[in-house]
């Protein structure tokens, strides 16, 4: 009797862990990492380049995406090199994508300046509001730093992906002291699992 109980017990473990850890499984999501090659994007106060950070965070939101959610992710270029925004745009309606992540960094001329902003098109769906209000809600409680907003513009890349399409800056690469939280591995990790929690909760699975 004890054995058979521990068996059902080990069962439903099996069972939890499954559900959490797949919970994305068949969803085909493009992460965009902003810049790239011989454009850098903003450059920090000491000379991180947006672009590096932006690849750092989007390879680990891939990991997330694949290894924990189970789903298929497209990136839109590769470490070294740019890639045109009508190239990324063209590669995520070509292979049908879910969804788009678009994942930059903020830079403003005050260097004090610092926090979350999350934006959605400005003719977006309510599905593309719904994600960026959710991944902006992650990335404010999770990395404590001052909520700007979730927010719409009329990005390219927003507005002319066929699927929901959310565009981050998580941070200020222009500030001193985010520009050297930025230059850790473990803090790109962090900024990436807040996204993916945000994607998550917007399929209304858990992470
Ligand atoms: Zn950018």
């Amino acid at each position: 009797m004890k054995r058979l109980f521990v068996l059902i017990a080990c069962l439903v473990l099996v069972a939890g862990v499954g559900e959490a850890r797949w919970g994305l499984a068949g969803k085909r999501i493009v992460v965009d990492p902003g810049h790239g090659g011989r454009n850098p994007g903003a450059v920090g106060p000491t000379g991180l380049k947006e672009s590096d950070a932006n690849w750092r965070v989007s390879t680990a939101l891939k990991h997330y995406l694949e290894n924990q959610g189970g789903a298929k992710v497209l990136m839109t270029r590769s470490q070294y090199q740019d890639e045109s925004l009508a190239g990324r745009v063209a590669k995520a309606n070509r292979w049908g994508a879910d969804r788009f992540i678009s994942v930059h960094h903020n830079a403003a001329s005050n260097r004090s300046w610092n926090g979350v902003e999350t934006y959605s098109a400005t003719n977006g769906s309510w599905a593309s509001q719904d994600m960026r209000n959710k991944i902006h809600k992650r990335l404010v409680g999770g990395l404590g730093i001052r909520n700007i907003g979730a927010k719409k513009a009329n990005f390219y890349v927003l507005r002319n992906t066929k699927m929901p399409a959310v565009l981050v800056e998580p941070a200020f690469v222009s500030n001193r002291y985010q520009e050297a939280r930025l230059k850790d591995p473990a803090y790109n990790w962090k900024e990436a699992y807040y996204i993916y929690a945000g994607i998550a909760d917007h399929f209304g699975v858990r992470p």
